[in-house]
């Protein structure tokens, strides 16, 4: 029976083996399997605490606010920025209020403003294959937002005066989570949150912080449909988020 169950081991190393080289080739996101919760990563690493920011929180009710209803509720009907004008939804956020992996992404395109949900389109199919089929959770283990919770017109990038009038809003949303690891997809979240303009390409792969958050920045999943090889650096940028939080690896 011991023989068997080793020849039964041996098969499935192989078959995950195959699937991950598939998977460097540029392939899609490993097979599906049964989701399940990140039960492992308690004993990894405490949860951050997040550092007082008190510049960004200006706003009393905001200050107050120590959950992510009552974060929504002070965000209200916003009307903070410019982006207020074209948006049919503010996309605030979807996902575990305690989930130890927090995604950040831009802001919402055509398909999120309609529905109101971050990562929805077909960037989101593939952010969904990497949390579903690569790291094997579900969505709703995680949390996804957007450094601006409205669509800029024409999908271009968030300015200046928006992202810092929306930041505090995210920053809130992050100390009220307290993720073990923030991932960054792409270069507005990465430099946003980081606070410089040095390229996505020179950052992506290493540990940085945001306010006593790990922070991993890696590449936004539309540019990996636009370049599919580089789904394989993504793939080494998040089994060092899983490492961090206890996830298996294979
Ligand atoms: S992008 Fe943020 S700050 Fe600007 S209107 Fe929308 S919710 Fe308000």
């Amino acid at each position: 029976m011991a023989g068997d169950n080793s020849q039964f081991s041996k098969g499935v190393s192989a078959a995950r083996e195959y699937l991950l080289r598939e998977f460097d080739m540029g392939a899609e996101f490993l097979p599906q399997s049964p989701p399940r919760q990140a039960e492992a990563a308690s004993d990894v690493m405490a949860r951050p605490v997040v550092a007082e920011f008190p510049d960004l929180l200006v706003e009393p009710d905001l200050k107050a606010a120590d959950t992510l209803d009552a974060v929504r509720d002070v965000l209200g009907d916003c009307d903070r920025c410019k982006l207020c004008k074209g948006r049919i939804n503010i996309v605030f956020g979807v996902g575990n209020p305690e989930a130890e992996v927090m995604f950040v992404g831009e802001g919402p395109g055509a398909d999120e403003d309609a529905q109101g949900i971050p990562f929805v389109g077909r960037a989101g199919k593939l952010l969904t294959d990497i949390i579903e089929k690569g790291m094997r959770l579900r969505r709703d283990d995680v949390y996804i937002a957007n450094i601006v919770k409205c669509r800029p017109p024409d999908n271009r990038n968030p300015e200046p005066d928006e992202i810092v009038a929306c930041e505090p809003f995210l920053a809130k949303q992050i100390a009220v989570i307290r993720p073990r690891v923030i991932v960054a997809l792409g270069k507005v979240p990465t430099q946003s949150l980081l606070q410089n303009r040095t390229p996505i390409s020179k950052q992506r792969g290493q540990w940085h912080d945001y306010r006593g958050v790990p922070v991993m920045p890696t590449f936004h999943p539309a540019y990996l449909l636009r370049s599919p090889g580089e789904k394989r650096v993504v793939w080494d940028d998040i089994k060092q988020v899983m490492k961090k939080v206890g996830l298996p690896i294979e």
